[in-house]
């Protein structure tokens, strides 16, 4: 009872234990998983964030860079003389329908989604810009001062100054949200002053070429301070973006070095010298232009080729952030799936069969049929303890046949297969009655008549014989509840269940008339008759009860041996008066068969 206790509480708290320690391993992997992946997540939807936000800003210093470049054409058909006219105003046309899809786009929500009012500031300079130019461009080239042509290009330049708080707007937005960004916002945002101001060079000078007039004072001084700006925005930016292992950043700075370093201010040299010297020059406006703006090309192209190569570089950072991102997922998945088969492994391999052999040996410890599943367990080791827990079955099961084939052969008695004095005295002395059972009983003690002298008339082996076959003689009288022992020697008892001693007296004079009336055949062809003597008794099982009861039926026996042997005598009781119902000695011999217990 303790153990089957045992069994089930010890079961289920071992495989509580291990669901419990399952699930705080589980949960700790996953939280420990959540906090990288979560790093993870952030690292990704960061690197987006800033890819998303530099390609805006590569779209407002795109627009910032066609609103300048629109000056060049605009600048050609101030100072055209008439010639040109339509090629140039469609090319007038051509850019600045590239300037404004290009202000259009930042307004776009899925675009850089630039405040409204900034725009609008932007629109309206622009606006106000190209009526200027429209006007003066549709007077008589003649008629057109250079006062006129220079509001014009100004109010051009203004443009852009206006579009000015959108790059650092947008410029603030990006580094107040991610400080890593500032490096390239500021760096894009000089490459763009550049392009800006070297156009601006030219749009200072431009006035007089524009009117065939010298160069006035404030012409070139204008025009030396935007220079002196840029040779010093150059100086900032040039070593800084030498470093920049992008070759087409590399290549873009050695191509503005010789372009517009070179070449470009080398022709804004040449225009400063022939206005300051008789206002004829060797070239038109649009011919200075159509020159002079082809040297700013790789500033453009270098501002381009610096924001293309900082997205890629941000691309790649996303990339890589989603890989990241993918290998923590599918190695958190892997783990978690590792650690949950380990634990259906641990408890299918280990834990399951443990508990079985467990339940086996318990079983076998109590002696009661031992359940072994089927399914053989996978684990060599636990192959082998069941194996074992076989093995250990079989010596038990063979221990206790042996023990059952000795219990009987030492309470049998191997000449007649009865059972021997020592069992007959254990149940006689054991049973009180404790159980419930009934504790009285009758004793029949037979003692052989003369059978010293079978021994010695015939021999020891044929008295042996005799004994046996008196045996079989007795057998058939017996009920089913009798004890049938050997007493010993020559003698036999029979114990019956009751206290009813007329019916075991009756028994006793029905076995003594059979073996009368028998003929017992001897080995040798002799026959013989055999009589024997009955004391009958009645009374309680128990330690002491039982030394009375057979010392009852012994003295009784005693007396049929003293009256004359082949009798049935009975026990006297101790107060006759107590028992009015047994019947003595007179009674069994009013009987009919008296005068057999008589003779
Ligand atoms: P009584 O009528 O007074 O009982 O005479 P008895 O000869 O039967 O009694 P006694 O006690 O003098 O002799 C019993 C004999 O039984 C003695 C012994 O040799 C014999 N005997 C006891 N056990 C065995 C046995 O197992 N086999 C054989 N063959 N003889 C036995
Ligand atoms: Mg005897
Ligand atoms: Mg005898």
């Amino acid at each position: 009872m303790r153990a089957a206790h045992l069994t089930d509480s010890n079961g289920h708290s071992l495989r509580r234990k291990l669901l419990i320690g399952t699930g705080i391993a589980l949960v700790c992997t996953a939280v420990l998983a959540a906090g990288v992946i979560m790093r993870s997540v952030e690292d990704y939807h960061r690197a987006n964030q800033n890819l998303r936000g530099l390609e805006s800003y590569r779209l407002i210093l795109l627009a910032a860079n066609l609103l300048s470049a629109e000056r060049g054409p605009a600048n050609s058909l101030l100072g055209d003389s008439g010639a040109d006219r339509e090629m140039l105003r469609e090319r007038l046309a051509m850019f600045r329908a590239r300037a404004d899809a290009s202000l259009d786009r930042l307004a776009a929500p899925s675009g850089p989604s630039v405040p409204a009012d900034l725009l609008k500031a932007v629109k309206a300079q622009l606006l106000e810009g190209r009526q200027n130019v429209d006007r003066v461009a549709a007077m008589p080239r003649e008629r057109r001062s250079v006062d006129d042509v220079e509001a014009a290009i100004e109010s051009m330049v203004k443009v852009v100054d206006t579009f000015a708080p959108i790059v650092s707007w947008k410029a603030r937005l990006l580094t107040a949200a991610s400080p890593g960004l500032a490096g390239a916002v500021m760096t894009g945002k000089i490459f763009s002053d550049l392009r800006e101001y070297g156009g601006r060079i030219g749009s200072q000078i431009m006035a007089p070429i524009a009117v065939g007039e010298p160069m006035r004072l404030k012409n070139f001084s204008d025009s030396n301070r935007t220079r002196g700006r840029i040779v010093q925005l150059w100086s900032l930016i040039e070593t800084r973006s030498r470093v920049s292992e992008d070759p087409r950043v590399v290549q873009g700075l050695n191509d503005a070095d010789t372009m517009f370093f070179g070449k470009g201010l080398a022709i804004v040299d040449g225009m400063i010298a022939e206005g300051r010297k008789s206002g004829a020059y060797t070239m038109t406006a649009d011919e200075f232009t159509v020159r002079y703006v082809e040297t700013l090309k790789p500033l453009e192209l270098l501002r381009g080729a610096y924001l293309d190569s900082a997205v890629d570089r941000l691309t790649q950072i996303s990339n890589h952030a989603l890989v990241l991102l993918g290998a923590t997922a599918g190695m958190t998945a892997l783990i978690l799936a590792i650690l949950v088969s380990l634990m259906i492994a641990a408890q299918r391999i280990v834990f399951s069969p443990l508990m079985r052999a467990r339940d086996a040996v318990i079983s076998l410890a109590e002696d009661r049929p031992m359940v072994l599943r089927q399914d053989q367990p996978r684990a060599s080791e636990m192959r082998r303890l069941f194996d074992a827990i076989d093995v250990l079955r079989g010596s038990l099961a063979e221990r206790s046949s042996l023990v059952k084939q000795l219990k009987l052969q030492a309470e049998t008695d191997s000449l007649t297969g009865l059972m021997n004095r020592r069992a007959l005295d254990m149940i006689g002395e054991s049973h009180a009655g404790s159980d419930g059972m009934a504790d009285d009983a009758c004793l029949v003690l037979m003692d052989i008549d003369h059978f010293k002298a079978i021994n010695d008339r015939h021999g020891h082996l044929e008295g042996d014989l005799v004994l046996q076959e008196t045996v079989r003689l007795i057998r058939p009288l017996l009920e089913e509840n009798d004890l049938f022992a050997r007493f010993g020697g020559e003698e036999f008892v029979i114990l019956r269940p009751n206290r009813d001693v007329r019916t075991a007296a009756d028994l006793a004079e029905q076995i003594r008339q059979v073996l009368e009336a028998s003929e017992i055949a001897l080995s040798n062809g002799v026959t013989l008759h055999v009589t024997a003597s009955f004391g009958v008794a009645s009374g309680n099982l128990g330690q002491l009860a039982w030394r009375r009861l057979i010392g009852a039926a012994d003295a009784a026996l005693y007396r049929a041996k003293s009256d004359g042997r082949n009798r049935v005598r009975q026990a006297q009781p101790a107060f006759p008066s107590l028992v009015p119902n047994l019947p003595d000695d007179a009674e069994l011999a009013a009987r009919p068969q008296r005068s057999t217990i008589s003779r």
